[in-house]
């Protein structure tokens, strides 16, 4: 027998078996843990819920260069099994005081076709039975946040939250590095809507999206934060591009045209943002290993310790760390793209 016919033979078998275990796991949410979340500069303790659903819309027309969230994307999942999981979920968890719920669906929570208005419904009403529920953190594209669904949620929930990624204020690098879909003008309006219908707006900004120098990544979210502040974004997260599996992102990293950004860039956008009106926070995904953001392997460590105090306290002096000699490798990097940045263009996207 030649290879081919082998390789569509197994691909059958792995096939057949990927499809077998998810339809196993469809009442099963993809994952559940408790945490904390920082209100107005309080800790409150959190449930944190991933929903399995049928996937981010946008996902499937292509997508995001960095998101592999379309391995959680579930095709046979229906609504029924979306209320199983979040029932098993909440089941579980005992909180003594008051506590938030974040939903993060691997897509957008305001969805119909991910998330239906009944389903929604549903889960609030849930939510609303539990003493000590305090308030709904939930993520979601843009063109999905209306008047109308807003105010239907905020009629039942006290405090709801809406995380949008919007990744950059710049429309140039959203759309050419990102591939993200939407206008900053969309961002905007639908922050400007949750803000009229008394909804938080947390907004996700990517540092170091593909295609883009370590430096201007930097000045970016620098520049992004500012303007998703002024605006009125309460909260901003600022995510370190990782490298996910079967991204575009991988495939340059793979090709070696794609590296994830240093701690030190995020120590300076952060130091950069302290003084807005809005809480910075940041949560990096695979910090301190090769796919993740790192600097050398002796003070990720410590550096990281620091960060998340940071995103906890809001204190700029937790901000300020140990020198390593890593350090100046760093800054020659950024002088290095500094000289090539004046001799070609001001962004480096295709
Ligand atoms: S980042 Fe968000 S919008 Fe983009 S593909 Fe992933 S889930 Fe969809
Ligand atoms: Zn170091």
């Amino acid at each position: 027998m030649t290879i081919e016919p082998i390789n569509n033979w197994a691909r059958k078998i792995r096939k057949k078996q990927i499809e077998k275990e998810k339809s196993k796991q469809i009442n099963q949410p993809i994952s559940s843990w408790k945490d904390e979340i920082l209100i107005n500069g309080e800790t409150f303790d959190s449930l944190t819920i991933i929903l399995r659903t049928k996937g981010c819309r946008w996902a499937k027309k292509g997508g995001c260069s960095m998101c592999g969230y379309f391995h959680d994307a579930t095709p046979s999942v229906d609504q029924k099994n979306i209320i199983n999981q979040f029932n098993e979920v909440l089941n579980n968890y005992e909180f003594e005081d008051e506590f938030y719920v974040k939903i993060f669906t691997s897509g957008s929570f305001l969805d119909n076709k991910e998330i239906s208005k009944k389903t929604r419904n549903k889960i609030i009403h849930k939510l609303n039975q539990r003493q000590n529920f305090r308030g709904l953190s939930i993520e979601t594209r843009p063109e999905f946040v209306e008047r109308k669904k807003l105010s239907n949620i905020r009629e039942k929930i006290n405090e709801l939250i809406i995380g949008i990624g919007l990744e950059s204020a710049s429309d140039e690098i959203r759309e050419e590095c990102i591939n993200k879909g939407f206008s900053f003008d969309e961002y905007k309006s639908s922050l400007l809507t949750s803000l009229e219908n008394d909804v938080e707006v947390k907004t996700y900004l990517l540092l170091k999206p593909p295609f883009l120098s370590e430096k201007d990544s930097i000045k970016d979210s620098i520049k992004s934060a500012k303007k998703a502040s002024k605006l009125g974004s309460s909260k901003i997260s600022i995510n370190p591009c990782n490298i996910q599996r079967g991204t575009i992102v991988e495939e340059l990293y793979e090709q070696n045209e794609y590296s994830p950004p240093w701690l030190w860039s995020l120590i300076r956008v952060l130091r950069q943002t302290t003084k807005l009106d809005t809480d910075i926070i940041t949560d990096p995904v695979a910090a301190g290993k090769e796919r993740g953001i790192h600097n050398c392997q002796r003070c990720d460590e410590r550096i990281l310790k620091k960060i998340k105090k940071f995103t906890k306290t809001q204190e700029p002096r937790e901000l300020e760390v140990d020198y390593c000699g890593c350090k100046e490798e760093w800054k020659k990097i950024l002088e290095k793209e500094n000289r090539s940045h004046n001799i070609t263009t001001s962004i480096n996207c295709v």
